[in-house]
């Protein structure tokens, strides 16, 4: 891919590559601040780069985001940016405002290999990894898009398409660059989402990092046996595995990790089910967010009676456990979760 993209360098790789160029770091420091801070990217705008400067990193390098095909609004005031890619995939992100935040879920691969069976996504299967530039671009692109209504990015969720920790070093390439204070984008890490399908030692190596993201987990299911079913990778990292990761993942004092449960009819709604997450869930400082089945064409699952949602809320409630019923946005659109697809090229 285009690795002559200045986009998706580290603060330290610009300055490395402002040395290798024959000039100081103190230049890659300045290249870093345009774009990341300050959203320019015509190396001719960047004025107080000399020109000479300009010209040398011109000869080999480029400043590119990835182009956007379309921006789809949702009746909900989300907006699905469909963005193609130098080499013709697409890939999705959506931005969902809500009172004063806005969130944007990005996207880490084009398509996905996990295969559960309530999401779309899935059924394209994995086409490849999105590199560092291309997920940062996708925050870079929001945020300009955002600037005109003079608004931006407040929150990120790596919840589009893909499995962010299968795509683990360009993933925290970007969040790195997202939060670095005073030469990255100056994101709080408390203000992005990683969310997972279950990697066991990808949340552990997360955890190493120190990055202080949010983990969230798609759970999904309180027993093996159900979790087989509709998460493939259950059968690599089972239940237990996969919450004795949860509980080691390190917290600030408030922290919580997220635990994602979509609501499927007839197969993981009932109260029982509820109890034993509970149970599942016992000692764990979690919060979980219930996620009413998102249909697609040609899924098998419908999304429960609202009573029946309700009544699963209820019982993780009065177990003491923090439980929204999270109603997705850009339903109306394709941008709600599990519903991201795009074609892939011939
Ligand atoms: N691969 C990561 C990131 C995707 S997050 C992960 O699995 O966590 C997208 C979230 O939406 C996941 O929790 C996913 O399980 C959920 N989801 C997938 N299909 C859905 C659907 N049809 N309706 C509602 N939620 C869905």
């Amino acid at each position: 891919m285009s690795s002559t993209n200045l986009i998706g360098l580290l603060p330290s790789e610009l300055e490395d590559l402002a040395v290798a160029l024959g000039a100081s770091r103190y230049r890659g420091r300045q290249l870093a601040t345009w774009m990341y801070r300050k959203g320019v990217f015509a190396l001719d705008a960047m004025s107080d780069l000399p020109k000479e400067f300009r010209s040398v990193l011109a000869e080999s390098r480029t400043v590119t985001l990835p182009d956007v095909e379309r921006v789809t609004p949702s009746q909900d005031g989300s907006r699905k940016l469909v963005f193609r890619l130098e080499d013709d995939n697409r890939v999705s992100a959506v931005i969902m405002p809500d009172d004063d935040r806005i969130t944007l879920c990005l996207s880490t691969q084009v398509g996905c290999g996990f295969a559960c069976a309530f999401c779309l996504t899935g059924t394209m299967g994995l086409e490849r990894n999105l590199t560092a530039g291309e997920i940062v671009g996708q925050l870079l692109t929001a945020n300009a898009l955002l600037a005109e209504e003079g608004r931006r990015v407040t929150h990120m969720v790596f919840m589009g398409m893909g499995e962010p920790l299968a795509n683990y070093a360009a993933l925290v390439k970007a969040v790195r660059i997202f939060i670095d204070p005073k030469l990255g984008v100056g994101y709080s890490p408390r203000r992005i989402t990683v969310s997972t399908v279950g990697l066991v030692t990808g949340i552990e190596k997360l955890g190493r990092e120190d990055l202080k993201v949010n983990l969230a987990i798609s759970l999904h299911a309180a027993s093996d046996e159900v979790r087989s079913q509709l998460m493939p990778v259950n059968t690599s990292w089972n239940l237990a595995a996969l919450m004795d990761a949860a509980r080691k993942y390190p917290l600030a004092t408030r922290q919580r990790v997220f635990f994602e449960y979509v609501m499927l009819d007839g197969v993981n709604d009932d109260v029982e089910d509820a109890r034993r997450l509970a149970r599942l869930l016992r000692g764990v400082k979690a919060k979980v967010n219930l996620i009413p089945f998102n249909d697609w064409e040609g899924s098998r699952f419908q999304r429960p009676p609202l009573p029946r949602i309700l009544a699963f809320q209820s019982v993780l409630l009065d177990a003491g456990i923090t439980t929204t019923v999270r109603w997705s946005k850009g339903e109306d659109i394709g941008a709600a979760c599990g519903q991201l697809r795009e074609p892939i090229p011939a």
